[in-house]
């Protein structure tokens, strides 16, 4: 469900280059914001780490992961993944599949509680357990027994502390018996995917979900005691335009999640082949693009919800709004958040484990995922050793993009400095002493200077553009 860690969001729409030139359109203001396409024509990856997924290799991290698993203390994260949907989308670049083969489910889940015991056997006995996340694909693909089992195998095998429980949720496979799952066992924030509340646009996207659909999940998480309620929603969809976004926003607003999360979508149908049902000639340009990015961020912050970082909304109360005020906002695989632990163990395939010094990504093939924890191996088989350089880097630009603002080393100002004049002569950045400060309403530069900081872009990988 989310999109953080897709390639659909970590790839590109290729957008034509103007290296040097400034068209003419540049400085048409929108809402609270000014377009400068020629800031914009460098594709970016999103920073859901770094290095990023692009940089992963095919290695065998079994050993390497057992080892950061063995040095672990404190508070630590899990991450499920469960790959599998009931209906699957048009647009999804999630490693996901159709949940349509009951034995396939079981034999997948197998191997997840088989890997919940050997990580659970080689973590360090002083980590205990502080945050659960459930993502996919749709976890509520499986059946709430099938969850509950799965949350009593974390119970049993690791330490847990009272941990903060979240769920990623289609609404439309949304039974009543997940309602009260969710509140026997304690579940208080969930994201539902929502897309868009607009007829043409669902139906042109793979993804029917009446209006209807979306209350019940609200009435039923609110009265299982979740106090934290997302919505995903999209802009940059086939037949979108300001005034079809708009009234997705009015409705949105009206339903009063706690938060929003507001992405672009990335046509890379090379890369996601679902993708190519889509017709292209349908999705708007970059600059209606740009208009409703600007659009919907202005009207979220009317609506009282406070700018979290570049795509992500909260009202005040929320977690997510007093990380940001109280300046302990980090950013990981589920984008913006609260979640402070210093390292996420990722379960299931194709999750992704943040160990100091270490990312490693689980095999995506849920077959092969299977075959080796079943012949007794942990699942890395991809990842990077972060280096020294790799560390200080990641620093940079998630302080950058969590607190809008950074003290660096004199050799990466240095570094950087021509590439951020243009946005500083724009007004988006400014320089004070060794400090590197965002401006208001530069939100949708902010991954365009984040890239500045980033020793392995310049050339073979394309990613999405920032809006
Ligand atoms: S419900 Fe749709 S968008 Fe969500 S993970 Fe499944 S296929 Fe992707």
């Amino acid at each position: 469900m989310s999109l953080e860690a897709g390639p659909a969001a970590q790839m590109n729409t290729a957008v034509a280059a103007i290296a040097g030139a400034i068209p003419p359109q540049s400085g048409e203001r929108f809402d609270d914001w000014t377009w400068y396409p020629e800031l914009l024509a460098r594709p970016v990856p999103r920073y859901t780490s770094y290095p990023t997924a692009a940089e992963f290799a095919d290695a065998d991290l079994a050993d390497a992961q057992a080892r950061a698993l063995g040095l672990l203390r404190g508070p630590v994260s899990l991450y499920l993944h469960i790959p599998y949907c009931q209906e699957i989308c048009w647009y999804c670049g999630c490693n996901t599949g159709a949940a349509n083969r009951s034995q396939r489910l079981a034999a997948y889940l197998g191997a997840l509680h088989r890997e919940i015991e050997m990580v659970a056997q080689l973590i360090g006995p002083q980590a205990r357990i502080t945050r659960i996340a459930f993502g996919g694909g749709s976890p509520n693909a499986i059946s709430p027994t099938d969850f509950v089992r799965l949350i009593d195998t974390l119970t049993l095998n690791f330490r847990l502390a009272r941990p903060v429980i979240s769920l990623e949720l289609d609404p439309r496979s949304l039974m009543p018996q997940w309602f009260t799952a969710i509140a026997g066992i304690g579940v208080i924030k969930a994201s539902l995917g929502v897309q868009t509340f607009d007829p043409r646009v669902q139906a042109a996207i793979g993804r029917v979900q009446p209006q209807d659909d979306i209350a019940r999940a609200m009435d039923g998480l609110r009265g299982a005691g979740v106090d934290s309620i997302n919505f995903d929603l999209m802009y940059g969809l086939p037949h979108q335009d300001e005034a079809v976004l708009d009234q997705t926003l009015d409705t949105a607003i009206a339903m009063a999640p706690d938060r929003v999360a507001l992405f672009g979508y990335a046509h890379v149908p090379h890369v996601v082949p679902r993708q190519r049902r889509i017709d292209v000639a349908a999705l708007p340009g970059q600059r209606t693009r740009f208009a409703m990015a600007a659009q919907g961020s202005a009207r979220l912050r009317a609506a009282g919800y406070d700018a979290i970082g570049f795509d992500h909304f909260a009202l005040p109360d929320d977690d997510l709004a007093k990380a940001r005020r109280n300046g302990t906002l980090r950013r990981n695989f589920q984008g913006f958040t609260d979640d402070s632990a210093g390292a996420l163990i990722g379960l299931g395939a194709s999750s992704v484990g943040v160990f100091p010094g270490l990312l490693v990504q689980n095999e995506k093939n849920a077959g092969r995922y299977r075959q080796q924890l079943e012949s007794g191996r942990l699942a890395g088989t991809r990842g990077v050793v972060q280096t020294v350089q790799d560390q200080r880097r990641a620093a940079v630009i998630e302080t950058l993009l969590c607190q809008e603002a950074v003290d660096l080393p004199a050799d990466l100002l240095d570094e950087a400095r021509d590439g951020l004049a243009p946005f500083v002569a724009r007004g988006l950045a400014r320089i004070e002493g060794q400090r590197l400060v965002l401006a208001p309403h530069s939100a949708p530069y902010h991954r365009s200077i984040a890239v500045l900081f980033d020793a392995y872009r310049g050339g073979g990988h394309q990613f999405s553009s920032a809006v």
